[in-house]
């Protein structure tokens, strides 16, 4: 789950980290206000669900109140594009006005679960700021990583050690060993996935401070936190996403041509795996889980055919907890509730299998059955030519 950076900025400050004077506006009369408050120099930023804004005019320094107005107007309903957003980007509706700082340095620092070593990373850089992504793939000795063992969790030591990479001294890097702990005790306690800081800055005046924050939240751990569901921006999300997770369905979006309507994670990637095998491109991922009935196999149909990039529907299904016969059901009535005439092909195995056969070729649906994986692959790849 993610959450925007004037949310991650709250976060950062309650564990005790310095971040800019700022308001969150919605409107750009609130942007002027604010720019007032903050004394007319100050900076601008787009509220959107990814980075490299800097870059794609999401974040600019103004003199004015009244100029942060009109690049409020601007900005407002705009969809920014950056090389995270995809090439749909992102609508603005939330605008950060923040206290423009005089930087004197800019670091990268955040703290990142590596899934091989089962352990969380730090990742700490003296070239921080918006070229960080070159840096690492040109530069890639600059950037340096500290393992941290989740038994005895980050150390003193361990922190100063990183200050020091970065070439911080004196009593800034005192300042920065506090802010490494704080933040690991941030990144714990809030259930993260990632925190990153990029730009950590040193001001003109010395000061260590947060000047960009993103955190994302560990999915799993989000029924621990009450006020999480609360933070979401729906308006950042795919609305297909949105409707996905209210039925319990995981919906991905990809680039191809193909619904697929999967139940179980693993039974989705080896989906996938076929059909590109097979010269087929999936349009998304849509994973009704282990435990699938009629009626989530009904929504995730709806879902599917609302993806006017879906071309035809590929449906992988092992009766394993729900029959066959049940699923071929759920099938038909979400098909005939939609006026479904796209090519549909099933595959499916385990309980009940020859009824729910028998049941889809009397539908009247143009609907194939395959006799396994790949023949189905096959098949749907052939009725889309
Ligand atoms: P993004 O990572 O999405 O490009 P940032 O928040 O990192 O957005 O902003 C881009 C750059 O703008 C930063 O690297 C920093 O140099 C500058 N910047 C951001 N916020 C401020 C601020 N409050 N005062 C001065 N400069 C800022
Ligand atoms: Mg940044």
């Amino acid at each position: 789950m993610n959450i925007h950076e004037y949310q991650a900025k709250e976060i950062l400050s309650a564990f005790g980290i310095p971040v800019p004077r700022g308001r969150v506006a919605m409107t750009s009369d609130q942007v002027e206000r604010a720019a007032k408050e903050m004394g007319g120099h100050c900076v601008v930023k787009a509220q959107i669900y990814a980075g490299g804004r800097g870059k794609a005019g999401g974040v600019k320094v103004v003199h004015h109140p009244e100029q942060a107005q009109d690049l409020g107007k601007d900005l407002f309903g705009k969809k920014i594009v950056t090389p995270q957003t995809g090439p749909e980007g992102l609508r603005v509706r939330r605008i950060l006005v923040e206290e423009a700082v005089e930087i004197a340095k800019e670091f990268y620092l955040s703290i990142t679960l590596d899934r091989g070593s089962s352990q969380y990373m730090l990742i700490a850089s003296a070239e921080g700021g918006m070229d960080i992504e070159e840096v690492a793939s040109k530069s890639p000795e600059k950037i340096i990583t500290f393992a941290i063992d989740p038994f005895t969790g980050l150390r003193p030591y361990q922190a100063r050690r990183v200050a020091l990479a970065l070439g911080l001294t004196g009593s800034v890097c005192e300042d920065c060993v506090n802010l490494i702990l704080n933040l690991y005790r941030a990144f714990l306690e809030k259930d993260c996935s990632l925190i990153e800081i990029n730009p950590l800055v040193v001001s003109r005046a010395g000061w260590l401070m947060a000047m960009d924050a993103k955190i994302t939240f560990d999915d799993n751990a989000v029924y621990r936190h009450r006020e999480y569901p609360d933070m979401v921006d729906y308006s950042q999300l795919d609305p297909l996403e949105i409707q996905a997770s209210k039925y319990d369905l995981a919906y991905i979006k990809l680039g191809g041509s193909i619904g697929c309507l999967v139940n179980g994670a693993g039974l989705a990637m080896a989906t996938l795996d076929v059909l590109k095998e097979f010269g087929g491109e999936p349009a998304n991922f849509l994973d009704v889980g282990g435990g699938a009935t009629r009626e989530k196999v009904a929504e995730a149909f709806k879902i599917i055919l609302q993806d006017a990039d879906v071309k035809g529907i590929f449906v992988n299904i092992f009766g394993g907890i729900m029959r066959c016969d049940i699923i071929a059901q759920g099938i038909i009535e979400a098909a005939e509730e939609v006026h479904c005439t796209l090519p549909i092909v099933v595959r499916m195995d385990g309980s009940q299998v020859d009824e729910g056969k028998r049941l889809l070729k009397e539908s009247g649906l143009n609907v194939e059955c395959g006799d396994n994986l790949g023949d189905a692959a096959a098949r749907i790849v052939k009725m889309l030519g």
